[in-house]
């Protein structure tokens, strides 16, 4: 079965699925306390969440990039899926010539690797500063427990298996009709990836929202796995207003489909039109 797409300005963008995230309700937080999530959880009235897990292949004029890579063979057999979707689409890993990150996690960067080898071979990787900043230091590694400690292995083993090829981008425009924007707070240096067409334009956004209903409706519900969550939420906030605001479509790592984000009542919601 082949990927969706979509083209957008020179760029045909295929969603490649990887597998499925799926997490207890007590992953959840609420930036306003217990009683407030209580209330969210219960209005949603789901027990668990089970969530895509979504990289993006960009067949463009300067060659063949990815957002993300999916959590590879790491994660058993839920996942590592998207080589096989990135062949449905018609392409091979040797013909992807840039990985862009949009964070450190294992389910968007452990798929750069097969065992101890690079599955892409000829690609070079666009890290967010933040991330190789932050996940490459010692002192912070040094304070950080070690159940917390995944990211660090997966930024050392980044430069062991990619070497030279690992490089850092800021946010601003970062390749051809592409460019960063800084929202952090999942990681230090959590980043979507606008690409600019006429009339489209689509962001790309990460991990800004895990369960989309929910919290599109309520921002302020967070994921445990937000390192900053007050500034996660300003973050997710900031991309859910400029979207409706400059009528951007939106995609996501944790989302299904392409959606147009408008204002409802307090929060977001996706219009009905939208899924594409
Ligand atoms: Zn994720």
């Amino acid at each position: 079965m082949n990927a969706p797409s979509l083209s957008i300005g020179d760029f045909e963008v295929h969603i490649l699925k990887d597998g499925i995230y799926r997490a207890p309700i007590g992953d959840v937080i609420h930036a306003r306390g217990e009683e407030a999530r209580r209330s969210a959880l219960d209005a949603w009235g789901r027990p668990e969440f089970a969530v895509d897990v979504n990289c993006f292949a960009l067949d463009g004029p300067h060659g063949l990039w990815l957002i993300d890579t999916g959590a590879g063979t790491a994660w058993g057999p839920a996942y590592g899926k998207a080589p096989a979707a990135l062949r449905d689409a018609g392409f091979s890993a040797g013909e992807v010539s840039i990985v862009l990150l949009t964070h450190i996690h294992g389910d968007h960067a452990l798929g750069l690797f097969e065992g101890d080898k690079a599955r892409y071979p000829n690609a070079r990787l666009l890290v967010p500063q933040g991330d190789l900043a932050y996940y490459g230091d010692r002192a912070i590694l040094d304070a950080t427990p070690p159940e917390k400690r995944s990211s660090f292995r997966t930024v050392a083993k980044l430069r062991e298996v990619y070497g030279e090829r690992v490089e850092a981008f800021e946010p601003g425009p970062v390749l051809y009709g592409l460019s960063a924007i800084d929202l952090p707070g999942h990681t230090p240096g959590h980043s979507g990836f606008l690409i600019r067409g006429d009339p489209e334009t689509l962001l790309v956004w990460g991990d800004v929202v895990h369960l989309d209903t929910l919290q599109l409706a309520d921002p302020a519900v967070g994921f445990n796995y937000d390192q900053d969550p007050g500034l996660a939420m300003r973050s997710r906030r900031h991309a859910l207003e400029s979207a409706a605001g400059e009528n951007w479509l939106i995609a996501g790592s944790h989302i299904t489909g392409i959606h147009r984000v408008e204002r409802r009542g307090e929060g977001f919601a996706f219009s009905e039109e939208s899924n594409a």
